[in-house]
């Protein structure tokens, strides 16, 4: 296959093509918030967030980044022998604070030398020209990735998750950190309440022609203490079962861009905190089925995908 033993554009497979080894991701808390929490544009966040602001594997905050790198590397190596990692600003909006507080935090992060890349999830619409000019600048050091949730691009669907920003302000921060070089992943989140399948084939075509490097496709989870679990519990939604979500993906991963590197197909729910769909608990399985329906249908990234 193109991709090594995967019929997909895996993140193993870029990595292993960039660095000639397996990189591991730590989860880092950088112990901000989020404008759709602090009242500048929400209070209530988006409606499926955890109280961690989507960062539950992420360490502690509590930790300075520093200490957050040793304890995920033991963890990692710990297992196998690891040299080089991600350091993965996970919870919260990871660019929504002073630019110099950012600047400490990433500093400190990519002063590890087995910090390969500065990886960072956050909003769109938190892309000032100052953090935009630091992105820049450690982008010359390493390589800097910024992973935008975007979720969908229906605006019934944006407005009921409490998105919080409009399509074109992602359009536009899509355009910014690409003229500087860096690298953009989308996440996205698959069956969201009443999006169909070619709702969320929609969301996938407009993504095939924006200038994206990497995208997660997440499965919609359920967690405890969300306004989307008091809506569950209130008027349950449809929530796919392991095969119908498996063929699904199927047909996401036969129309995407075979360029864009797949980072996520599962979802990454804390088991603690999971309401809804409990099978995806095992991830491993998941991805076995998956493989085994792409092999046996004969799918492969792009295959239905024209330019
Ligand atoms: S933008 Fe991210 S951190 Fe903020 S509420 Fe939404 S999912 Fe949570």
């Amino acid at each position: 296959m193109r991709w090594g033993e995967k019929r997909y554009h895996s993140l193993d497979y870029e990595l292993k093509q960039m660095f000639k080894e397996k990189v591991y991701k730590i989860a880092l808390n950088g112990g901000m918030t989020c404008p759709n929490r602090d009242g500048h544009v929400g209070t209530g966040g988006c409606i499926f967030c955890s109280s961690q602001g989507s960062g539950d594997f992420a360490g502690s905050a509590r930790l300075s980044i520093a200490e957050q790198i040793r304890q995920g590397k033991a963890d990692i190596s710990s297992k196998r022998p690891v040299h080089s990692y991600i350091a993965y600003f996970q919870a919260f909006t990871n660019t929504y604070a002073p630019v110099e507080t950012l600047r400490a935090l990433y500093m400190e992060a990519i002063a590890d030398p087995e910090v390969k890349i500065l990886s960072i999830a956050t909003r769109p619409d938190c892309l000032g020209a100052d953090v935009l000019a630091l992105l820049d600048e450690i982008n010359h050091i390493k390589p800097v990735w910024v992973e935008l949730g975007l979720q969908t691009i229906h605006p019934e669907t944006s407005a009921y998750i409490r998105r919080g920003y409009e399509l074109s302000v992602f359009e536009q921060a899509v355009k910014e950190l690409r003229a500087i070089g860096i690298t953009v992943i989308v996440h996205t989140i698959l069956y969201l309440p009443g999006e169909t399948k070619d709702d969320m084939l929609d969301t996938i075509h407009y993504l095939n022609h924006m200038d994206i490097q990497g995208i997660k496709l997440q499965l919609l989870h359920v967690l405890t203490h969300t306004d989307l679990a008091a809506d569950y519990e209130k008027h349950p939604f449809y929530i796919p079962d392991m095969q119908d979500y498996i063929q699904f993906l199927g047909t996401c991963i036969a129309q995407l861009n075979p360029e864009i590197v797949i980072h996520r197909l599962t979802g990454d729910g804390p088991k603690d905190l999971l309401i809804a769909p409990l099978w995806t608990s095992n991830k491993r399985t998941v991805l076995n089925q998956l493989h085994s329906h792409l092999k046996e249908q004969d799918i492969w990234q792009g295959k239905e995908y024209y330019v």
